[in-house]
């Protein structure tokens, strides 16, 4: 994936318009975090942001006299001096074509520190490091994806740290990004806040979070915060069908699905989703046939004795709930443009007729509670069983739960 430029940036436009105010008044606060959802281009703007900064043409050209630096240097005898800006460069946004911007563009720049998460061990966090970072070029859709306990390495921050005892390589300031900057340990925190705070320093940090809480209260407040808002659907829809070539029944239904998160609905484009919808939304026919039994296991079966994670709970809901918002507009007579499961429009069109939208309603309502109790330390087969019991109004919850004492001690 090519660093891009702040104007190439998907949507976010609050965002960008305030990161091109920084860029074009030259003017930088040592800090910035990133935070909103994730997936929704924060990651990518702070590159481009970094890249901005970065750029011979704008405010990466050192702000010296003339004459101090003009003479062939170290690293740039290749160059000629002074580079005359071309009228077309714009004042807030990196040019894409200097030096520098062909650099950072494939993140070669010596002043572009790049950190990010991973979740090797520390012992192989170097090939690690170097394979993410290989996919992350090579990949126009490459998609960040961490483990639970993923965080970003002692090791590549102590190397930081040391670098920046020393002045910028090339450009006037260097650049820092920390991707998921909410995966740090305590003592790179304090290092953290120290190089922050550190007056006249030469380093710019960005920071990115989409899980702001997390992050210590001391680095919060040291940033300047720039919001991202979740993408509408519409923009991950056509970014999937367009550079993704999703098919477009299959762009309907990831977008619908993801809420606006683009690497969410680019990480499941590769998992068949239509073929993950079916299966969930199979999961409620023996619920339909109040037949307790096959509840119990197709719920067994699916948590796959403990080890489908939350997450595949979580999406199977959804798929349910979608299901359901489908049924409300068809019932409605939206047209088939506007269903998420507009493949199956035949099939909602026959369900529309038995049951009414209070009824629709009503299991919306059990399938939040669901998600709301898988945050909680409900088991998840339970809570699948009670989901789908109550969704098909199934009154086998109540007295008639099947003996699963021996299945139980499995977890
Ligand atoms: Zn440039």
């Amino acid at each position: 994936m090519p660093i891009v430029r702040l104007a190439e940036l998907i949507d976010q436009e609050t965002a960008v318009a305030f990161l091109r105010g920084v860029v074009a008044r030259g003017r930088f606060g040592n800090a910035y975090l990133f935070h909103g959802p994730a997936g929704v281009g924060k990651g990518t703007a702070a590159l481009a942001f970094a890249r901005a900064l970065l750029c011979e043409h704008g405010a990466g050209a050192h702000p010296k006299a003339p004459g101090l630096f003009d003479a062939p240097g170290l690293f740039d005898t290749a160059e000629p001096a002074a580079v005359e800006p071309a009228p077309s460069v714009p004042p807030d946004d990196a040019c894409g074509v200097c030096t520098a911007c062909l650099k950072t563009a494939t993140l070669q720049h010596p002043d572009l520190k790049f950190l990010f998460p991973i979740s090797a061990g520390e012992e192989k966090s170097d090939d690690t490091l170097a394979e993410t970072l290989e996919a992350f070029r090579e990949d126009p859709l490459f998609v960040f994806e961490y483990e639970k306990f993923a965080s970003i390495r002692l090791s590549q921050t102590r190397e930081l740290l040391r670098e920046m005892g020393y002045q910028p390589f090339e450009a006037a300031r260097r650049v820092v990004v920390v991707r998921d900057a909410d995966r740090m340990r305590e003592d790179q925190y304090s290092a953290l806040l120290k190089a922050i705070e550190e007056p006249g320093a030469s380093t710019v940090w960005v920071l990115t979070t989409s899980r702001l809480s997390r992050l210590p209260a001391t680095i919060r407040s040291r940033c300047q915060r720039v919001r991202f808002a979740p993408l509408p659907e519409q923009t991950v829809r056509e970014f999937l069908e367009t550079r993704a070539e999703v098919e477009s029944e299959e762009a309907h239904l990831l977008a619908a699905l993801t809420s606006g998160s683009l690497s969410r609905a680019l990480t499941l484009r590769e998992a068949n989703p239509r073929a993950l919808r079916d299966q969930a939304l199979a999961l409620l026919e023996p619920a339909l046939r109040h037949d307790a039994g096959a509840m119990w296991k197709a719920a067994q079966a699916f948590m796959n004795y403990g080890r489908t994670g939350r997450e595949t709970l979580r999406r199977m809901i959804e798929f349910h709930e979608l299901w359901l918002r489908d049924l409300l507009r068809v019932r409605y007579g939206a047209p088939r443009e506007m269903l998420a499961n507009r493949d199956k429009e035949a099939e909602l069109k026959r369900q529309a007729q038995t049951v009414d939208a209070t009824e629709v309603r009503r299991r919306l309502m059990v399938l939040e509670e669901a998600l709301a109790s898988i945050e909680g330390n409900v088991t998840a087969d339970l809570t699948l069983f009670s989901a789908m019991a109550r969704v098909a109004g199934s009154r086998v919850g109540e007295g008639e739960w099947p003996a699963h004492a021996a299945a139980r001690s499995d977890y």
